[in-house]
């Protein structure tokens, strides 16, 4: 995308949030893979990595202190207090990424979409919902192998009433019953944005100049 155009017009902006345990991040990593000029931001978190996660892959984990200078020096574009750890979005990685063209998409929880809505006006918000609550307890209590407690898990459960509430600021809503028709969904609702009359305009006016040529 970089290379295709002369003067960039920033990428789009996309959050996509869910209760914990609905496959966000599972969806959003195939999404950027199927996806060409998309990628998932890397969060900033306090919370000690699961077995398995890998340290600027999954996460840039950081410790409590650290977190609180970065916020200190403002080095984050949204960050919230989720289960009892830190998690952030780092300002100067999403702008790199915008100001090269490429769109990207934030995975965060409620607050910090909220956050993100109102420092920014244009981004895309989209909220994924688990088919149910009950399967969203199996999905959780599949993954609590990877490091969860019981009273996690209940936390988690008990956080998710909430965010379900908060489903109707954001600009779109997909359900995550079946993982490649989701998949689509978030596809379709990328390829609208970016064919968004604003979006194309330049492109479409040099192509209009070569009409009175
Ligand atoms: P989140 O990022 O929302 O916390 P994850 O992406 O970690 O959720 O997914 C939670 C669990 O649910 C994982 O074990 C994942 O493989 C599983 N999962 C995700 N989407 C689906 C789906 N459509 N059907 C069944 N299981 C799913
Ligand atoms: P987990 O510990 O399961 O990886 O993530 C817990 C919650 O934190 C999830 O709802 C996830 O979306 C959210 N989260 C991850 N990164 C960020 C972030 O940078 N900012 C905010 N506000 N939430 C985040």
């Amino acid at each position: 995308m970089e290379d295709q155009l002369g003067s960039l017009r920033p990428g789009h902006l996309f959050v996509v949030s869910a209760p914990s345990g609905t496959g966000k991040t599972t969806l959003v990593q195939r999404l950027v893979t199927r996806v060409p000029g998309i990628v998932m931001s890397r969060s900033y978190t306090s919370r000690p990595p699961r077995v398995g996660e890998v340290d600027g892959v999954d996460y840039n984990f950081i410790s409590a202190q650290r977190f609180t200078e970065m916020v200190k020096a403002d080095a984050f574009l949204e960050w919230a207090t989720v289960f009892g750890y830190c998690y952030g979005t780092s300002a100067a990685d999403t702008d790199a990424h915008r100001r090269a063209g490429r769109d990207v998409v934030l995975v965060i929880d409620v607050q910090g979409a909220a956050q993100v809505r109102n420092r920014t006006g244009d981004v895309v918000s989209i909220f994924v919902m688990p088919p149910s609550y009950q399967e969203l307890k199996h999905r959780l209590w599949r993954r609590s192998n990877v490091g969860d407690s019981e009273g996690q898990l209940q936390r988690r459960l008990d956080i998710a009433r909430h965010e379900v509430e908060t489903r109707t600021v954001y600009d779109y809503g997909v359900v995550n019953d079946d993982l490649d028709r989701c998949v689509n969904s978030l596809e379709c609702i990328v390829m609208a944005e970016r064919a968004r009359i604003l979006a194309v305009a330049d492109q479409m006016t040099d192509i209009a100049r070569t009409f009175s040529e």
